[in-house]
């Protein structure tokens, strides 16, 4: 759907991660498939999806799994995002939630996701993972002042409702615990919740999936999925791979032709990143940046930050429409802007790193984790850039799925369950998007 810049599977975003010290350079000497092989199940995309599916099939049930990547090992959006570890991984509202699918199975959609982050939390101490825990809550800052009466009100449902811990800050009690600036008119907080490094999560991950000994073979891009009696055939690098279950974990980077009934699903897009270079303490203080815990704000169009461990100020926002080098470069530009329209003391703050990547987006606004009818493939993906929490979490319950090959075995929110409808006229996705953009600046503009 994109400018091919975005599917470069060769070179690895210039991320911020990527600069830091990590064990990455240790894995980049995995295979590449050279040769025809044979596995009980096939995963496609070694993200957090495909891993934690993968380690969770290997541990529990002792399958013989190989997982294959389209880029150099890291590629995806699991290396590259911003670390939060927050809910909920949907962009329908509490109302809409519950009018589309009950009190019930919201509150347990709600129960999921914060398994979801405590899933995410095993994972990094049942492995011991070294990723640069900080925070221990999200914040959700009201840009305005009408969008704090709504942060009130939400933060009670998440109280009495949902049983999830939150609390309400106003304006100066968040200039005293969180930050200042021209869009803070006060916050929410909620727990459980916190900040990581994705890469050293990530390569945690990868670890603990190759002591499992699952085959890896990254630089190995799918090319096209057949059935040969009981067996699929997966062919790349002019090789096949043959196995008796195929799980698509490829997220937003799902290229429409592979698995027919996977077209025209999801919405690709691009979330883009900048970090700023460390600031000092008398630069923190002039917006007295205190917390290191993830921000996200009420904007339509979101802004979504946080204080490094090194005291860089990360700041995320949705990227272009194009998806080239180029207009890469010219977004990032404009989120400049809007970071320093925010923080305006920040004004002379230089930019050292930006990047971006694709994120899922579905016509049902909620994730999809399921198996397609009559065949013995499976999938798990829309986490609408909150896959921190729930691609891992995810990826473990659809292991439950791909091994026991029926609903029954998934005891998870109806929300979650089945494939999202297809995007009508799926060639104008991109109309479809500018659109929106466009609804949701003016919406912005008016404070809405
Ligand atoms: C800029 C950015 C910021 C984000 N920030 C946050 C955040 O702070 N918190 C949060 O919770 N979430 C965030 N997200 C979203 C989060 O990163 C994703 O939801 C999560 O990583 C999805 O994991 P995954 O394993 O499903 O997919 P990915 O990690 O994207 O992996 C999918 C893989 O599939 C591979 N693939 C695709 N097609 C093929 C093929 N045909 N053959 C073989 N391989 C293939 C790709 O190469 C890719 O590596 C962010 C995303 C982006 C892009």
């Amino acid at each position: 759907m994109y400018h091919n810049d975005i599917y470069n599977f060769k070179d690895l975003p210039k991320s911020y991660w990527f600069s830091l010290d990590t064990n990455y350079s240790k894995f980049l000497n995995l295979e590449i498939m050279s040769q025809n092989e044979e596995f009980d199940v096939l995963i496609i995309g070694a993200g957090y999806t495909g891993l934690s599916c993968a380690i969770n099939l290997s541990e529990k049930y002792n399958l013989n799994i190989c997982i294959v990547d389209a880029g150099v090992i890291g590629w995806g959006a699991s290396t590259r995002n911003a670390g939060f570890c927050c809910i909920p991984p949907t962009k329908l509202t509490i109302n809409q939630l519950m009018k589309r699918y009950g009190k019930d199975e919201t509150i347990s959609f709600f129960k999921n996701c914060i398994e979801g982050t405590n899933y995410t939390k095993n994972l990094i101490n049942k492995y011991n993972i070294d990723c640069d825990v900080s925070g221990n809550q999200n914040y959700v800052v009201a840009h305005t002042e009408s969008k704090f009466d709504k942060l009130i009100k939400e933060s009670e449902i998440y109280n009495k409702i949902f049983g999830i811990e939150s609390k309400i800050h106003n304006k100066e009690e968040f200039d005293k615990i969180g930050h200042s600036g021209n869009e803070q008119f006060g916050a929410l907080s909620y727990k459980p919740g916190f900040a990581l490094n994705p890469l050293k999560f990530y390569l945690g991950l990868l670890n603990a999936a190759l002591k499992n000994k699952i085959n890896i073979f990254h630089k190995t891009k799918i090319t096209s999925v057949t059935k040969e009696a009981d067996f699929y055939i997966a062919k790349a690098n002019d090789k096949i791979i043959k196995s008796k279950k195929i799980v698509i974990a490829t997220n937003g980077f799902y290229q429409d032709g592979l698995i027919k009934q996977i077209d025209s699903r999801i919405l690709p897009i691009i979330s883009n990143i900048i970090v700023t270079n460390p600031l000092s303490d008398r630069e923190l203080s002039l917006h007295n940046f205190k917390t290191y815990s993830p921000i996200v704000n009420t904007r339509n169009l979101l802004y979504y930050y946080r204080k490094l461990p090194d005291n860089r100020i990360l700041f995320g926002a949705r990227g272009d429409i194009s998806g080239s080098d180029k207009s890469h470069k010219n977004i990032s530009k404009i989120i400049e802007k809007d970071f320093k329209s925010v923080f305006p003391e920040w004004k002379n703050i230089n930019i050292d790193y930006t990047w971006r990547g694709l994120v899922a987006f579905t016509t049902k606004l909620a994730p999809s984790i399921g198996k397609i009818e009559d065949e013995n493939i499976f999938y798990s993906f829309g986490y609408h850039a909150n896959g921190v929490s729930s691609a891992p979490w995810s990826g473990m319950q659809l292991s439950k799925l791909v091994h026991g090959s029926n609903y029954g075995s998934l005891n998870i929110s109806r929300v979650y369950k089945g494939l999202p409808k297809k995007i009508p006229i799926s060639s104008f996705r991109k109309i479809y998007l500018k659109l929106v953009y466009f609804a949701y600046q003016i919406k912005d503009l008016l404070k809405l």
